[in-house]
């Protein structure tokens, strides 16, 4: 027997998706199987896809201070000299 066994993440032991498409489609494989509503999420650690049970917006809520620093020097940055 060939059984693929999934891997899994170890800081969250959850299922490793390699791309959101791919955790998108078992999202709704619970969902039409189960019943079981999931949220996909990409994962902090690992940078895969993981199912959650949690909407993870709500996340957004509780982290609501968070902002990204906007860049201030310029990478490109040259000085004129003529
Ligand atoms: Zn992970």
């Amino acid at each position: 027997m060939h059984f693929f066994t999934p891997k899994r993440c170890e800081p969250t032991n959850k299922i490793m998706y390699q791309s959101k498409i791919v955790a998108l489609r078992a999202a709704e494989d619970s969902r039409i199987e189960r019943g079981v509503e999931l949220w996909v999420y990409q994962c902090q650690y690992c940078n895969t896809w993981h199912l959650t049970h949690k909407d993870p917006q709500i996340h957004f809520h509780f982290n609501g201070g968070y902002t990204r620093k906007p860049t201030s020097r310029k990478k490109g940055y040259k000085p004129r000299k003529r």
